[in-house]
């Protein structure tokens, strides 16, 4: 065709009920009553825009007319499909109510509606049927409620609501879908590939990205994209971005914005799209199924988001949410868009609550994440433990956050889930003054199972298994978790000693003073416990004062002093509450409990 230029989606246009995408309820059932010649009078199409609707109103025309048709569908061919098609057919009328709301040119359609051709069939297609005028609805209603012969309205709507209910109820009612990821992406390729336009696969994402599960809007970001040449640099400028909030990059992230920019990248146009981006991370999972995209691009995203973590992911899109409100009235949009993501990229300097638990969130999958690689280790024996809790695998899922893993508190989502799967790890590991767990185990494969609370100790492990943790490890899984874990009494009192040494087989671990280690004796089984429970081996306990075994002066610095008088009443307590554990971590910070 000799044409000026035809959009994508007006040139491939479906034509016949099978070409039509997405939609196989509406027109499997119009085939069917096509073929049968059991059309109904009145069909209401309702649905999001560029979906099919009016494509499917004028094959319904086509389908009804046609001299050839096979099975309900038309030809294609014949005199009158060529017309409909060329939308020279006076059997086909269509008004968009959009743009011609008024009674005047709804009546003129009834008028015609009338006049009907004997044995041909009149179809009357009103687009956005809902704009109809108070007084062109009712001039509607009226042809409705007595029908000429052969006339078929097919009433089109983005909105059914908005259509008088009267309207309504006289019509069959189709609705349309969105169309999912896969088979945008599918129409897209034929499209392209039919059109002789070569595009790169990220021209395909970005357009299935753009359209919103609409082929007309996706079509026409494939015009666009083909019109100016290559897309790379936008999908390419988003991910950066993602992955500068990922990687805490806050470098990475002002340059891909001043790159954008210097392409003439609207800062609206790309906060919406980061937001989209973050939202289908999100959605990818939690909810795959939601994702509008193919499943490669669907894949990179789930894998960015769970880097990132739920707490950030959601964080992100507030934050970017937020700054898309405040960019509509900023002098400086763009300045508007570095700021929010740099907090982002920077939560250490956001003391919102938000930003906290996502610090938390991100500490405890750096514990959860580095113990992957001591799983190999473990899996030789894994048979003998079977009935063992799933350690090695939970580090995985603690990382995955949407895998819908059988154990473990993550896949129910949120900050909130972590914290508590992280109380639990503790919690299992503090078997109040009970003998040393799991006593029968092989001494080389515990050192995987404690690997979720606390990583470091695991991964410089030596394999030999068995052995007692250095220095180093017990002083980290000290801080990281063990003390934490401590009841009252025990934890008050080891809170102001440190590990000297490894000697001999045993840990030796210096308090302030004689009557300090004394005290301290009698509950070192409770605390010997605790840490045997997290590393899996036995570790017995030295108490020494600190200078030394020998040189127990007794002497007692006013930062180290304890009253003991008060160690019985101390009411440290009980396992921490997440938003106890929080203040402890945070003091100062502001933050609401949400139980
Ligand atoms: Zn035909």
């Amino acid at each position: 065709m000799a044409e000026p230029y035809q959009s994508l989606y007006r040139r491939f246009r479906p034509q016949k009920f099978s070409e039509v995408r997405g939609q196989d309820h509406v027109t499997r059932a119009l085939r069917n009553s096509a073929r049968d010649a059991t059309v109904h009078h009145a069909y209401l199409f309702s649905g999001p825009r560029g979906t099919g609707k009016t494509s499917t109103a004028r094959i319904l025309a086509k389908a009804l007319n046609c001299t050839d048709g096979s099975d309900g569908e038309p030809c294609g061919v014949c005199d009158s499909c060529v017309a409909v098609t060329a939308g020279t057919s006076l059997d086909v009328h269509e008004l968009d109510a959009a743009s011609n709301n008024g009674v005047e040119a709804m009546r003129d359609l009834v008028a015609r509606a009338a006049l009907g051709t004997p044995g041909r069939w009149k179809v009357y297609i009103v687009d956005e049927v809902h704009m109809l005028s108070a007084a062109a609805s009712n001039a509607l209603l009226k042809t409705l409620e007595e029908p000429p012969g052969h006339v078929v309205f097919v009433l089109a709507t983005t909105d059914p609501q908005k259509v008088l209910p009267t309207i309504r109820s006289r019509t069959q009612h189709f609705e349309f879908r969105l169309l999912g990821g896969e088979l945008l992406s599918g129409l897209l390729r034929d499209v392209s590939s039919t059109a002789g336009l070569e595009l790169p696969d990220q021209a395909i994402d970005l357009a299935v990205r753009r359209g919103h599960g609409s082929a007309r809007d996706a079509l026409s970001v494939l015009d666009q994209v083909a019109a100016a040449g290559s897309v790379e640099e936008e999908t390419e400028a988003l991910d950066q971005l993602v992955e500068g909030i990922v990687e805490r990059d806050a470098a990475l992230v002002l340059s891909a914005v001043a790159e954008a920019h210097s392409k003439g990248r609207d800062p609206q146009r790309l906060a919406t799209d980061l937001l989209e981006q973050l939202r289908n991370g999100f959605l990818a999972t939690m909810a795959p199924e939601l994702v509008g995209l193919p499943d490669e691009a669907r894949q990179h995203l789930a894998e960015q988001a769970r880097r990132l973590g739920t707490a950030a992911l959601v964080r992100a899109m507030e934050v970017v949410g937020a700054a898309l409100v405040d960019i509509r009235d900023a002098l400086d949009p763009r300045v508007c868009l570095e700021v929010a993501l740099v907090r982002l990229a920077r939560p250490e300097a956001d003391s919102s609550p938000e930003a906290l638990v996502e610090r938390i969130e991100r500490l405890e999958r750096r514990l959860a994440g580095e113990a992957p690689p001591a799983a190999p280790v473990a899996r030789p024996a894994a048979p003998t433990r079977a009935a063992e809790p799933p350690a090695p695998e939970a580090p995985v899922d603690q990382a995955g956050s949407g895998e819908a893993p059988p154990s473990g508190d993550r896949p129910a989502a949120g900050a909130r889930a972590a914290l508590g799967a992280v109380r639990k790890q503790s919690g299992e590991s503090r078997p109040p003054g009970g003998p040393s767990p799991r006593p029968g185990r092989p001494p080389a494969p515990p050192k995987a199972p404690p690997a979720p609370t606390s990583a470091p100790p695991s991964a410089a492990a030596p394999a030999g298994g068995g052995q007692l943790p250095g220095r180093d490890e017990l002083v980290q899984a000290w801080g990281d978790a063990v003390l934490a874990s401590l009841k009252g009494r025990a934890k008050a009192l080891y809170r102001v000693g440190r590990f000297v040494e490894v000697e001999d087989g045993t840990a030796v671990f210096a308090l302030p003073n004689e009557p300090h280690r004394k005290f301290s004796e009698e509950v070192r089984p409770d605390v010997e416990a605790a840490l045997s429970s997290h590393f899996g081996v036995r570790v017995p306990l030295r108490l020494v004062v600190e200078d030394g075994p020998g040189s127990g002066s007794g002497e007692v610095t006013p930062d180290d002093h304890v009253d003991i008088a008060d160690l019985t009443d101390a009411p440290v307590d009980g396992p921490a509450t997440p938003e106890e554990r929080l203040r402890e971590a945070f003091p100062g910070a502001s933050w609401e409990a949400e139980a």
